[in-house]
């Protein structure tokens, strides 16, 4: 497979990840948190920037882009819809649309609600998404600027990629939604799986993510809101699924 990807830790709980075409050597960094992390994951991977590809306008995961570009003379994609709000853009994409990556080919998908123009990008014949802040690991982003229909209609999107896809986001939240989901699913098996290998990972300083579609269908209880159980363990016995989705948004935030 011509594509690798790195993964990195920066600012606060950010993930930074670097996309690396072997056949070219081309590679994108999946937003630009910070510079210095990103220029660090370069250097041990020995690896020359030559694309930012943007999920959304929110300053950890724009803040190194002037920096990085300066340096790199590397090409800025980004969303159409958030184009006024990110710095030194050379190119937009839009639902629909393609990005390339070497001879890497990436979809953009428009996945709104944590912000209005957010969108994630799927490399199909690799596999790979990077998400953003729209799912994390066992979560989804907090929905700032959209609605909850908008949000569950953008996890509805994520959720018909393949099941192996890789799901790379942008926070190691995992340990702190697991705790969140068994409220909501104490008995879901998978969850429960999934909850104590996420805390053996982050005990032994790995990473949570990736994480995959397949696993997240099974574990995730805000890709579940159309499931009876779901819906009955917060009181909303068949309502449809935004509503459903919405309540449990709702409860994660006061948690
Ligand atoms: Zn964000």
């Amino acid at each position: 497979m011509p594509a690798q990807t790195y993964l990195f830790p920066c600012l606060q709980d950010n993930y930074g990840v670097l996309l690396h075409d072997t056949a070219t050597g081309a590679t994108a960094s999946i937003d630009a948190p910070e510079a210095a992390a990103v220029e660090r994951a370069l250097k041990t991977k020995g690896w020359r920037l030559t694309d930012i590809l943007v999920t959304h306008h929110h300053a950890d995961h724009t803040g190194g882009i002037a920096e990085l570009r300066a340096r790199h003379r590397c090409r800025v994609v980004a969303p159409q819809g958030e184009a006024a709000r990110i710095p030194l853009i050379d190119a937009t994409v839009r639902e629909g649309g393609t990005v390339r990556v070497g001879s890497l080919t990436g979809q953009v998908y428009e996945t709104p609600g944590h912000t209005a123009g957010h969108i994630s990008y799927f490399f199909a014949p690799e596999k790979l998404a990077f998400v953003g802040d729209t799912l994390f690991s066992i979560g989804c982003g907090r929905v700032i600027e959209g609605t909850p229909e908008m949000m569950w209609a953008s996890l509805l999107k994520l959720r018909a990629l393949p099941d192996e896809t890789q799901i790379y986001c942008g926070h190691e939240y995992t340990v702190a939604n697991v705790r969140f989901a068994l409220t909501i699913e104490p008995g879901n098996k998978d969850l429960q799986a999934r909850a104590d290998e996420a805390k053996r990972q982050v005990a032994a300083g790995q990473a949570t993510i990736p994480t995959t579609i397949g696993e997240e269908k099974r574990a995730n209880v805000f890709l579940r809101a159309d499931v009876p159980a779901v819906a009955a363990a917060v009181g909303l016995a068949g309502k449809p699924a935004a509503q459903v989705f919405a309540e449990v948004r709702a409860r994660k935030n006061k948690f």
